[in-house]
């Protein structure tokens, strides 16, 4: 039994957009959220977006790819800027 057959699971999270992403840097994730969230943005304002995003529903559409608000990426980044610990 070679103890380096126990590989450990590869680093990453699925990132909407980009696939699975191993950030070396937390500030990279962050830094990308960030401009995931100035580009996805409801139909309105972003000071709406923020203060209102536990109340937004489906009605709204992202004015970037015109999903369902909040759409697959803000809906990841918003969790990532309020996580910002990489992979979880
Ligand atoms: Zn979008």
């Amino acid at each position: 039994m070679e103890p380096n057959a126990l590989i450990p699971p590869p680093r990453g999270e699925s990132v909407p957009g980009l696939g699975v992403v191993a950030w070396d840097n937390p500030g990279d994730r962050v830094t990308y959220a960030t401009g995931v969230l100035a580009l996805h943005t409801p139909h309105g304002s972003k000071l709406t977006a923020v203060l209102l995003w536990p109340l937004l529903t489906s009605r709204t559409v992202c004015t970037h790819c015109g999903g369902p608000w909040p759409c697959n990426r803000a809906t990841w980044a918003h969790e990532a800027l309020h996580t910002q610990d990489g992979t979880r």
